[in-house]
């Protein structure tokens, strides 16, 4: 070969690879979706802001110790029953562990599976010192500047309130779904389920009723949350992470810190953190992230597309990218945190023993065995002893190409105009993760819109929900019903 052959046939295959990453880029469109027509199903805002206001006005929170508030949780269930007799008249109820409300309406076709909906009625309580922060008392239930506000608005009784509006407008319009419907109102999901969703899926169990899916929250309609993307977009979400705390152990030999040694418990324990945050479990594009991504990139501008577009090529840069950012890291890999750190009792005494908690969250292609076996190799210090608590697998992910996933994307484009939807990943827990072996797919998803500054409202101060937001959630959820009756 000559100099000139060599130099052609090198043309030759970069203009080949500028033509394939050029083709990739151009064809990754968005899918074609239909036009939505706005959703006819009109309730009435103010009546709506009036149920959830009073709603809020129950104190039904979740403390750690587990006490339960009777009278404010036996208030709220009794306060559904008055406001929405219909449903109460039409639906079965079962109660489960006292406070779980487990609503069963008949639809008219009993060959189809049934659906489950699934809200948590129980709050988390407001930081002591901080109820003087809230513009409006956080269990009044004020309605004000086109908002309804207090704990629980967002998370998550305004669903709650939302599905049982919506059930109540269909039986109103005289209309059955053609599927059972199962929604279920659960009681302790800010202290880990344990009562309330726990006992919806061994009643499941028991009654042997499979589910075709389920929903719950888990995500929203995006706005202005996704880096390169002005479109709203709403993640629906398809697996959650999985969570395990593991304490690790530095023993030494204790003493007067006039004269310490050269290690002590807390430089080995020092030592084994640092070694954690040099090697992370890998972050990998591969299943969910990449799904998430390659429907997002037709609306980013066209390096990130090309980047998307060309992943086989582009992966580790992209992955690399991601993993600045805490967001797109926790999507990407198993993250830890070390969250609780102790060691000596007193300021001379050299400790006997130095401890820290790490926190992990799973990513659903990990195991909770293979990442203490990771954390175990990566540690490798005889001074250190690993504990780890039992720890919860991460979801099993849901399909994206059935009816359910395409039913729950047109009516979010119907209620929410021109939104993207993308299947996402919940980086936190919720009630879903009990549903994953009663039904055949579980998907984690509130049709609200969220901004950056509602974030600040979650377990936090301030949270509301606009009015808007409430009347389209319920249409979301009519709208579900709606078209099973088509
Ligand atoms: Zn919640």
């Amino acid at each position: 070969m000559t100099l000139k052959q060599i130099f052609t046939a090198a043309l030759l295959g970069l203009s080949l690879l500028v033509a394939v990453l050029l083709y990739r880029t151009l064809t990754l469109t968005l899918p074609d979706w239909p036009v939505p027509e706005a959703s006819k199903v009109q309730p009435d805002p103010a009546q709506l802001a009036a149920n959830l206001s009073k709603a809020v006005q129950f104190k039904t929170i979740s403390f750690d110790h587990g006490v339960v508030d009777k009278a404010a949780f036996n208030g709220f269930v009794a306060f559904l029953a008055e406001t929405y007799p219909a449903l109460h008249q039409q639906a079965g109820l079962v109660r489960l562990n006292d406070y779980t409300l487990l609503y069963h309406l008949k639809g008219r076709d009993r060959s189809r599976k049934a659906v489950l909906w699934s809200a948590h009625y129980d709050v988390v309580p407001v930081i002591p010192g901080t109820e003087k922060k809230w513009r409006h008392s956080p269990f009044a239930g004020i309605i004000a500047e086109g908002y309804i506000w207090g704990r629980g608005t967002m998370d998550d009784k305004g669903s709650a309130i939302a599905m049982l509006e919506a059930v109540s407008w269909l039986l109103q319009q005289g209309q059955l779904p053609d599927h059972d419907l199962y929604l279920a109102l659960t009681h302790d999901e800010e202290i880990g389920s344990t009562k309330g969703s726990q006992a919806v899926a061994d009643w499941f169990k028991q009654q042997q009723i499979p589910l075709a899916w389920s929903l719950d929250e888990g995500s929203f309609v995006l706005d202005g949350m996704v880096p390169g993307i002005s479109q709203k977009v709403a993640s629906i979400n398809i697996a959650e992470k999985g969570y395990l705390n593991v304490e690790l152990v530095a023993s030494a030999a204790g003493g007067h810190s006039s004269m310490p040694p050269a290690e002590t418990a807390v430089t080995s324990l020092a030592q084994a953190l640092l070694k954690l945050k040099e090697h992370q479990l890998p972050a990998s594009l591969d299943g969910l992230p990449l799904q998430f991504y390659q429907r997002l990139a037709p609306a980013m501008g066209f390096t990130q597309r090309l980047l998307v577009a060309n992943n086989w090529l582009f992966g580790p840069l992209i992955e690399a990218e991601l993993a600045t950012m805490p967001a797109g890291n926790a999507m990407l890999r198993t993250t830890y945190a070390p969250t609780m750190l102790s060691g000596s009792v007193k300021s001379n005494v050299l400790p006997i023993e130095a401890r820290a908690t790490v926190n992990l969250r799973i990513h659903p292609r990990d195991t909770v065995e293979a990442v203490i076996a990771h954390l175990e190799r990566v540690i490798a210090d005889p001074r250190i002893r690993l504990v780890a608590e039992r720890g919860m697998e991460a979801s099993p992910v849901s399909a994206t190409d059935n009816a359910a996933f395409r039913l729950l994307e047109q009516v979010s484009r119907k209620v929410h105009g021109d939104v993207l939807t993308v299947p996402g990943l919940t980086l936190g827990a919720t009630d879903s993760r009990f549903y994953s072996d009663i039904a055949e797919a579980n998907y984690r998803y509130a049709p609200m819109v969220v901004t950056p500054q509602d974030l600040t409202g979650f377990h936090g101060t301030d949270e509301r929900i606009s009015q808007d937001n409430l009347v389209k959630a319920v249409q979301f959820y009519a709208e579900l019903l709606l078209a099973t009756t088509e």
